[in-house]
């Protein structure tokens, strides 16, 4: 099993600190953490200063002294900033991809799509400033005048998860900021690197000081963050993170945002073109080394092609090529720790308990090659019944369980028995049953004859059920999260 091994192939020995008042400043705990690439331990990624509350503390003083002005700003020349932020994002591309591969693992394209994602992100909320608007509602009184305003929420905590490291925090922030809140992120302790080169691009951007801040660490970096006073959180993460931050804001009357976690279906009928059900089902649950919180984990499939769909994806999985996010021929790199390819590895001896079938992969990867990495062997499971915790909980790695239902009645059961309720597709011509799908899942993303991927930016992203908190990210949605209605009545002075 890989270990952290001597920094054999380190590259960089500073320890970065916290981006606070628009100045980088060392923590004032002094203590450190480092990050190693998944695809080979020995690599260094960098070190970076793990914050406590003081840390977090300075950070949310800072955004709280820049509100004022920030907030007072006319969102076009708020948006103007998110223009400038998004053409030095685009402008470093490759070093932002490079980065993300080296200490994520998911492979350079889908690290430059992400990092080309976070800038269409920032470009698309710069737009959306001048769209913020309100509603004019008739009053009963003719000399009225009745109307509503978007206002910010003040000081808004980011906590983010490390497996899109580039869009979830542009997915907060540029719609915090843009709306005139202003901000600290906190990201994963396992992405950084990443979440560094996201702030250095908003300072050279010129965001004015303390408008973003960032600070480096972990669990007690996030906690810490959600207890300061703050005005709002919007977290995305595991389900069992968010319920302890859900109760702590609700407690203190801190506005929320939680997306959490997926146990997402591609169902399978008996008219679906195969050979596109197959590859599209393959896709969602194996690129990015299944760590998607939309990623596919349950097949259901009608009796009548279960055999065939069954061998089409097992064929296919078996000749994928696992490998180092770098190499251009490989369809899978690591997974993102040791903990989590041991935390895979167990659900699948875990299923296999149960009585479910190991059809291929679910070992760490043998390779020589991939000896010194967090590498599973991508998993496909049969013989799965609902009642299997391989079918109710979710995996978070490249497996996925094969599940047979004699009709579509039976499948939307299937589907809809699980916690979660994020993302699901059905792969049918029949559009009488896409529809009744549409409406029937219990999904907050519902796809037709497609992968159980994310949306575009322009649309609401989240999930239902124990996935979210019943808020919307992205699209029009964020201004919900992000801005509070006042309403204003205007009466004619005297009588
Ligand atoms: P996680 O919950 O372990 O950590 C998420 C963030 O919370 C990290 O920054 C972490 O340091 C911080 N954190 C940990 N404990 C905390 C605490 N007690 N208080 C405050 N902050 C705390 O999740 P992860 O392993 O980073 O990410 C994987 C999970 O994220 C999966 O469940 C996945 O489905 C989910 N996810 C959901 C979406 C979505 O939009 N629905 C997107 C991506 C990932």
């Amino acid at each position: 099993m890989p270990r952290d091994e001597p920094n054999a192939m380190s590259s960089d020995t500073t320890t970065h600190g916290n981006y606070i008042g628009g100045a980088w400043t060392p923590v004032k705990s002094g203590k450190t953490f480092e990050r190693r690439n998944p695809a080979d331990t020995r690599e260094l990624v960098g070190a970076y200063g793990d914050s406590g509350a003081d840390d977090v503390a300075a950070a949310v003083a800072a955004a709280r002294i820049a509100l004022p002005e920030w907030k007072k700003l006319a969102p076009d020349a708020r948006a103007q900033y998110l223009h400038k932020a998004a053409d030095l994002l685009a402008a470093r591309k490759e070093a932002v991809a490079a980065a993300l591969t080296r200490e994520e693992g998911k492979s350079l394209p889908e690290a430059t799509g992400e990092t080309m994602r976070g800038v269409a992100i920032l470009r698309y909320f710069a737009g959306e400033g001048l769209r913020v608007g309100g509603d004019v509602i008739p009053s009963v009184n003719p000399e009225t005048l009745f109307f509503t305003m978007r206002v910010p929420l003040g000081v808004v905590g980011l906590i983010t998860p490390w497996n899109f490291p580039v869009a979830i925090p542009l997915w907060k922030a540029a719609p915090a900021l843009v709306y005139g809140n202003t901000v600290v992120l906190k990201p994963s302790e396992l992405s950084p690197e990443t979440a560094r080169l996201l702030a250095e691009v908003f300072h050279e951007a010129g965001l004015p000081a303390g408008v973003f801040n960032l600070v480096q660490g972990g669990k007690a970096a996030g906690k810490a963050l959600v207890e300061s006073s703050l005005d709002a959180v919007s977290f995305t993460g595991s389900a069992a993170v968010g319920k302890t931050i859900a109760s702590s804001c609700a407690g203190r009357g801190v506005k929320y945002q939680l997306e959490m976690g997926g146990k997402n279906p591609v169902v399978v009928l008996e008219d679906a073109d195969l050979a596109q059900a197959v590859e599209l089902t393959v896709q969602g649950a194996m690129k990015s080394a299944g760590e998607k919180c939309t990623a596919t984990s349950r097949a259901i499939v009608v009796d009548s092609l279960a055999d065939e769909f069954t061998r089409r994806v097992v064929d296919r999985v078996r000749h994928l090529k696992l490998g180092p996010g770098t190499d251009p021929e490989a369809y899978l790199g690591p997974v993102i720790s040791q903990d989590a390819q041991q935390r895979v590895l167990k659900h699948v001896e875990q299923a296999k308990a149960e009585g479910a079938e190991l059809l291929c992969g679910g070992q760490a990867g043998h390779r020589p090659d991939l000896a010194h990495g967090h590498y599973v062997w991508p998993a496909v499971l049969g013989n799965v019944t609902p009642q299997m915790k391989i079918a109710q909980e979710e995996v978070f790695g490249p497996v996925l369980a094969i599940m047979t239902v004699p009709d579509f009645d039976a499948a939307l059961q299937v589907a809809n028995d699980v916690a979660y309720g994020l993302s699901a597709s059905v792969f049918t011509r029949d559009i009488g049953k896409a529809l009744r799908f549409a409406r029937e899942v219990e999904a907050g993303m519902v796809r037709v004859n497609g992968e159980t991927a994310g949306v575009e930016p322009q649309a609401p992203f989240g999930g239902m059920k124990a996935s979210s908190s019943f808020s919307r990210e992205q699209g029009q949605a964020a201004k919900d999260f992000y801005t509070q209605i006042k309403t204003v009545a205007i009466d004619k002075a005297g009588n």
